[in-house]
């Protein structure tokens, strides 16, 4: 059994990263035929990907998946570490599944980044011994041996490695749309900002090879998908480990000229999004215009205090810059209230950077402390209840600006990528604009997969409705 360690996860092993090839042992194609599997994803696009991947792969061991946990001979927890209430929801899956398995056989398998938690794995093992497998990010192509293993063993099986795994090249991905796919980049995270558990448990920082990344993305094009997102904990920091003269602005030229009708990429962070990389997307019309930049805090010293390695001021002078040369560009960002050592003064200057540059929505936060990073130490005075005053406000604040940039779409026509019947009113299709904005529609189901003109009937705060326009 080797458990997870943060100590070690901070240590770069080797300059090189080994790039290896997904294979199946022959033995195993059979191994699930008859059996149904459930896989619970939480957290971010990473986590979704690495699912599409999973499934992929238990299907080429025969396994079907099932519509309900209740159904299914495995069940599979893809974790999410980043905030609290993340881990407490898996803890009440673990207490579910605990019961179903005292009615039936069951397979009860938990990966993701909790998985890379120390502390985490430890109490899972100590206190719920329904469980039979743990693995980590890095281990995730070795699901069909591990499954052979647990069958095998009385004992539950860890496998979790706390140093940067290899790159597994050819690992299939059962997609969750006909559409649009998600093509890893990179993997892990060089920032460590002082908040942050990913560098922990995703690793540090690796970048696919371009020429891996191409081929995915043309057998995609071949396809027929019409958008790829490229994916990565901090995308713009994509080749710095490579050891060639290749960064984001030079995949993103290249991935553009490849033709597929939409790309798009997340998640950005400030620091490494370079004037090239500017140049690159406000040239080609098939990058879409929207970029997610992380803002965290409009306050110097708060920036510090989390490693962010920018100020307000640059943030702010990043932004201009890129809204000059991308008039069109729909911005979010990412907000934490409440991190240790934050004044009521450092808040009034986070709504001063929102108020200034009115985002197209915002991703907002209370600080979680996470066990085992720098930020989980400092002295934190500000009471919850005053955390919980602050965000109410600044939402407020993102609210109205969200409503404001979706009002400037009334009555025109953007291209929407119809994805398929909306949640709400399933007479309407569903899909999103070049920047990003939800979209239901009046229109023929026969236009679903397709990039079709809308002209925008009515705004929401968080959406638009629109008719085809003739
Ligand atoms: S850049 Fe993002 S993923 Fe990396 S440490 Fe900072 S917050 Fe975490």
């Amino acid at each position: 059994m080797q458990l997870p360690n943060l100590k070690e996860a901070k240590k770069r092993t080797r300059e090189e990263v080994p790039v290896e090839e997904y294979k199946i042992p022959d033995h195993l194609k059979t191994f699930g035929k008859g059996k149904t599997y459930f896989i619970k994803t939480y957290g971010c696009q990473m986590n979704e990907h690495d699912s599409e991947n999973m499934k992929a792969m238990l299907e080429s061991m025969g396994y079907i998946e099932g519509d309900s946990m209740e159904q299914a001979d495995l069940i599979l927890l893809n974790t999410c570490a980043i905030r609290e209430n993340a881990h407490n929801k898996v803890f009440g899956m673990v207490g579910r599944v605990k019961h179903l398995k005292e009615t039936k056989e069951v397979v009860f398998g938990i990966c993701g980044c909790m998985a890379q938690e120390e502390v985490v794995v430890e109490e899972l093992l100590k206190k719920h011994k329904c469980i039979d497998l743990i693995f980590g990010t890095h281990n995730i192509h070795e699901l069909p041996i591990l499954l052979e293993k647990v069958r095998n063993s009385e004992k539950p099986i860890v496998e979790v490695k706390s140093i940067e795994g290899a790159i597994v090249e050819n690992v299939p991905a059962k997609r969750d749309s006909n559409y649009k796919a998600w093509v890893n980049i990179m993997y892990g995270c060089d920032k460590f900002c002082t908040y942050c558990i990913v560098p922990y448990t995703r690793g540090k920082q690796r970048s696919r090879k371009p020429e891996n990344i191409l081929k995915e993305v043309r057998d995609l094009k071949q396809k027929g998908y019409l958008e790829v997102t490229l994916l990565g904990q901090n995308v713009n920091a994509y080749g710095k480990d490579l050891n060639m003269d290749y960064n984001m602005a030079n995949l993103l030229k290249d991935v553009a000229e490849m033709g597929i009708p939409r790309i798009r990429f997340v998640t950005s962070h400030p620091w490494d999004f370079t004037d090239e990389m500017i140049d690159v997307i406000a040239k080609y019309e098939n990058i879409m215009p929207y970029i997610h930049l992380p803002l965290q805090s409009g306050s110097s010293k708060i920036l510090k205090l989390m490693g962010r390695r920018y100020t307000k001021e640059s943030y702010l002078e990043l932004f201009h810059k890129i809204k000059t040369k991308i008039p069109n560009a729909s911005i979010t960002t990412d907000i934490i209230v409440g991190f240790p050592g934050e004044t009521e003064e450092d808040f009034e200057e986070t709504l001063d950077v929102v108020r200034t540059c009115q985002y197209d929505s915002a991703f907002t936060f209370i600080f979680s402390p996470r066990k085992g990073t720098p930020a989980e130490k400092m002295k934190d005075e500000v009471h919850y209840r005053e955390k919980e005053r602050r965000l109410q406000e600044l939402n407020a604040l993102v609210n109205e600006y969200a409503k404001k940039a979706n009002d400037k779409y009334l009555n025109k026509i953007v291209p929407v990528l119809v994805e398929g019947y909306s949640e709400k009113d399933s007479s309407m299709l569903m899909g999103y604009t070049d920047t990003m904005k939800l979209v239901n529609a009046k229109a023929d189901p026969s236009n679903i997969g397709k990039i079709i003109d809308v002209k925008i009937t009515d705004v929401k705060t968080w959406s638009m409705d629109g008719e085809i326009s003739k």
